[in-house]
């Protein structure tokens, strides 16, 4: 039966395709496709980390003191009859044999499939029970990751049955290609996605991303819109009632989902998907078409990036530079384990060298809130991460490790120009210690007698406290950057993560609105460079009031670089600046701003 699911709408387009459900964990769980001939040993990885819990189990069992109660003894029964019933064992070798699935992924998806028929139980003593599946798999999977469980009896268990890869409630069967690749499109149901999860998720082919948690600017939101993904996030009831293998349509410009299409639903989304293409195709003409006003104005169109890689693509797209390069994707989901500065250095000559002379602005490490190093990290470690330690707080709190990505990036500008700039400064005493660091690692590079290249040095415009101080900051810094995704965080006191106050997050809030032109103003008075690099830059129901504020550069992901243009082309600059500051100066922009 067709029913639709609302979120909110963050990465435009329609995606139609299957289901790709991935269960959420108490344990970090990576998700990664592998290639058709790693299926076997992949295989055998399940089999042997299952094998091994097997033996650990029946070792518990035979070193149970002989006081222990005889419940103990038949619960170890129980779980070591659900780790050798032959049905949980099939279904995680279809899952990675047939969906190419990493084995911690597949394990889960099928211990997922378990579960739900735990809660559809009546008894509410076999419901309570799921408990202890995920103790089963948190075993298994400590085993996949080589730290074996602490040794410890399973609390109470029921017996029950697996199944095998559900069949889909629509639509025709899914084929395996010969080449190991899956006929329909994909689409990832999640009830959150790490950054981490998103990039490995870039390299392969999902039409669409549904999370049950985020916000307009969380990051699974901006990475999909990086990669032009039609996404819904907060769609809080999807992973309830999106079943895996079900076909579904992801509606990004409403936000909604619709769950098992019937024909005719198809029909239609199928139509305004190959409008949308049409479009995309029109607009793809533009990418040699200089960014010029009516009025003859130049415009800045950069690019937002993430991984070192992405350059080419960006001036494929027809970016002049790259106006953000968020460096934390390289810290992240790595155990702790960060790179050092020759990798670094490496990762940033690549993002240097793909730019082919243009520049490239780098940011320093912006971990913290939102975006923990690794998901062992909870989000709920502080009680507000946002206002925690992150971002140029947490460099400067590590020192060495800031010094180590410093003197990279430094080393990375001899061989073209980089522009480097710092996350969340809102202290005199931060700017003051962030410079002297990067004096310092200066310093440490003559001394070992290493080349390195000037740079621009530039700040981001996050907090209200740097908005206002604004004219302090343009006496020390060559260059500043507006991150306006967590400038309207800040400004309005809403967590950008939060679905449940999504709705008062708001570019257009005239506080918002006011700290923005400012900036702008007091930035083209001292004849310094503003950009704006959050969300705001690449919406194009913005740009021509950002014009009209007088900003010149844009920075913001590829995908949305030539919609952008497209607006700019058709702008006038002299009829925008009194339009924009009224829009500015009125208690309800929105309103200005449509009529
Ligand atoms: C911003 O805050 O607007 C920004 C560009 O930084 P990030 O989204 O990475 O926090
Ligand atoms: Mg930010």
């Amino acid at each position: 039966m067709t029913f639709a699911i609302h979120g909110l709408a963050v990465s435009r387009g329609i995606a139609i395709g299957r289901a790709v459900v991935v269960a959420s964990s108490r344990m970090e769980v990576v998700h990664y496709f592998i290639r058709p001939e790693q299926v076997g040993s992949e295989i055998a990885r399940a089999r042997d980390a299952r094998n091994a819990v097997i033996d650990e189990l029946r070792r518990l069992q035979e070193e149970m003191p002989k006081d222990a109660p005889g419940e103990l003894d038949a619960l170890l029964d129980v779980h070591l009859m659900l780790l050798q019933d032959v049905a949980l064992a099939t279904a995680v070798k279809n899952w990675i044999s047939d969906r190419l699935y990493n084995a911690e992924w597949a394990l889960t998806t099928q211990l997922e499939a378990i579960s739900r028929q735990f809660d559809e139980m009546e008894d509410e003593y076999l419901r309570e029970r799921k408990a202890d599946l995920e103790q089963l798999a948190e075993r298994i999977l400590r085993h996949m990751k080589g730290m074996p469980s602490p040794v410890a009896a399973p609390a109470v268990l029921a017996t029950t049955g697996t199944q095998s890869p559900p069949a889909p409630r629509h639509g025709p069967q899914q084929e395996l290609l010969p080449d190991g690749s899956i006929d329909a499109p994909l689409v990832l149901v999640a009830q959150d996605l790490s950054p981490v999860d998103m990039l490995q998720f870039k390299s392969r082919v999902f039409a669409g991303f549904i999370t049950a948690v985020g916000g307009r600017t969380s990051h699974t939101a901006i990475v999909a819109r990086s990669m032009d993904i039609p996404a819904v996030v907060g769609a809080r009831a999807a992973g309830q009632l999106i079943r895996q293998d079900d076909w579904v349509i992801i509606d990004g410009n409403a936000g909604v989902v619709i769950v098992d299409p019937s024909p005719i639903i198809l029909a239609e989304y199928g139509f305004r998907q190959r409008q949308n293409e049409l479009e995309r195709e029109r607009l793809s003409r533009l990418r040699h078409t200089p960014a010029l006003t009516l009025d003859g104005e130049r415009i800045e169109l950069l690019a937002n990036i993430e991984q070192p890689g992405d350059g080419p693509a960006a001036v494929h797209a027809g970016a002049v530079g790259v106006g953000l390069f968020r460096t934390e994707f390289l810290f992240m989901g790595r155990g702790g384990n960060l790179p050092d500065e020759e990798e670094q250095y490496r990762a940033y000559r690549e993002a240097v060298d793909g730019m082919q002379g243009m520049p490239v602005t780098i940011r320093t490490l912006d971990v913290g809130a939102d975006k923990p190093l690794d998901k062992a990290q909870p989000k709920d470690y502080y009680l507000n991460p946002a206002l925690g330690l992150r971002a140029i707080r947490w460099s400067l709190a590590d020192p060495a490790m800031f010094r180590t990505q410093l003197r990279a990036i430094l080393r990375a500008a001899a061989h073209g120009p980089i522009h480097l700039l710092f996350p969340m400064l809102a202290h005199q005493s931060e700017i003051d210690q962030t410079l002297s660091q990067v004096r310092l690692a200066q310093s440490e590079l003559d001394t070992r007698g290493m080349a390195y290249g000037v740079v621009k040095l530039g700040a981001m415009i996050e907090v209200p406290a740097a908005a206002l101080m604004v004219r302090s900051f343009l006496r020390q810094f060559d260059f500043l950057s507006i991150g306006t995704n967590d400038l309207i965080q800040y400004t309005l006191a809403i967590d950008r993560a939060d679905e449940a106050v999504a709705h008062l997050y708001d570019p257009l809030h005239p506080a918002v609105l006011r700290l923005v032109a400012d900036v702008i103003a007091e930035g083209r008075a001292q004849g310094k460079s503003i950009s704006v690099c959050g969300e705001t830059a690449g919406d194009v129901s913005m740009t021509r009031l950002l014009l009209g504020l007088g900003l010149r550069s844009f920075s913001m992901h590829p995908a949305q670089i030539l919609a952008v243009k497209q607006e700019i082309l058709r702008s006038d600059t002299r009829k925008l600046g009194a339009w924009a500051q009224e829009v500015v100066r009125s208690d309800d922009p929105a309103a200005l701003l449509a009529a």
